[in-house]
């Protein structure tokens, strides 16, 4: 793995190149940007190169075998457990951070959805932000900056990665996967690979989808309920769907279903603000029948 492999965010690869080309290295980054564009990939790639003896990813570096395997003790990864990062796993790492590096010159941290820190966490870390022990960096990584707290953000150089662009990925999808994904997919990934791939992974959730919004028109109310189960069923992932809902009815330039697009929207808002999960739903199909098969 390089960054030439990593796909999109030229800006960050020449930044991060040109850190360790010039030897100025900071204690702390936040990387931030959307889920899924890769910000964890190149924390990991800029980590092996922090990391790295033999300047090079080569079986004689023990430093990139040692990282390639999981098992390099200057190398450290904090994530959620059971969706937050606590203050006990921000102790931990503090008492690891202390101790010097044993086989590279540096040690590097990184924090995969840093936003994720309870305020006592965020509080903690703050102390090892402010006097960080000199061999260190700390790279936190986040697509939800607004949850970070103003003392942690001031510590960190901020580092912004922008969606990848549609011609990227379907280059990507090209080269890399050498499989057909079909063209709303694509759209419907906002720029992320990661995206990308679950749903790849999930095609026939969305094959479900496109059933419901192909047969709509034809169908009356009833059938077109229990042709929404799934909408009914993977409330998880309920805004990637609506989301991917607006990209195929955008496609149809069809006024009837563009005209949609706004119940959609009203939905994803709905669900966010916590109200009745199945009666957003019901509303929602409600109104698209309405909509496309009324008229
Ligand atoms: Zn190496």
């Amino acid at each position: 793995m390089s960054f030439e492999n990593i796909v999109g965010n030229n800006q960050v690869k020449k930044f991060l190149t040109k850190a360790i080309e010039e030897e100025h290295i900071l204690h702390s980054y936040l990387f931030v940007g959307t889920e899924g564009i890769g910000k964890t990939l190149f924390a990991k790639e800029f980590a092996r190169k922090l990391l790295c003896i033999k300047q090079e990813e080569t079986e004689e570096c023990s430093s990139c075998m040692l990282l390639k395997s999981n098992n390099h003790p200057d190398f450290y990864q904090l994530e959620p457990e059971n969706k937050t990062i606590k203050i006990e796993q921000i102790r931990d790492m503090q008492q690891k951070i202390s101790e010097k590096p044993i086989t590279s010159k540096r040690k590097v941290y990184i924090i995969v959805d840093s936003d994720t820190m309870t305020k006592e966490a965020q509080n903690c870390l703050l102390k090892t932000l402010e006097e960080p022990p000199e061999y260190a960096t700390i790279i936190l990584i986040t697509s939800n900056e607004a949850k970070l707290l103003n003392t942690i953000k001031s510590r960190c150089v901020k580092v912004s990665f922008e969606p990848i662009s549609i011609e990227q990925i379907k280059q990507y999808a090209k080269e890399k996967l050498s499989i057909n994904i079909p063209e709303q997919f694509i759209k419907a990934s906002q720029g992320s690979i990661g995206k990308l791939l679950t749903m790849q992974e999930q095609k026939e959730i969305y094959e479900q989808v496109d059933n419901l919004l192909k047969n709509i028109e034809k169908q009356d109310l009833i059938t077109t309920f229990h042709q929404a189960e799934v909408l009914y069923k993977e409330k998880e992932k309920i805004q990637e769907l609506l989301e991917y809902i607006n990209v195929v009815l955008y496609q149809t330039k069809e006024l009837k279903k563009l005209r949609t697009i706004s119940y959609v929207e009203e939905t994803k808002k709905r669900i966010l603000a916590n109200s009745n999960y199945d009666m957003c739903i019901d509303f929602l199909l409600m109104k698209m029948w309405e909509e496309i098969a009324t008229k």
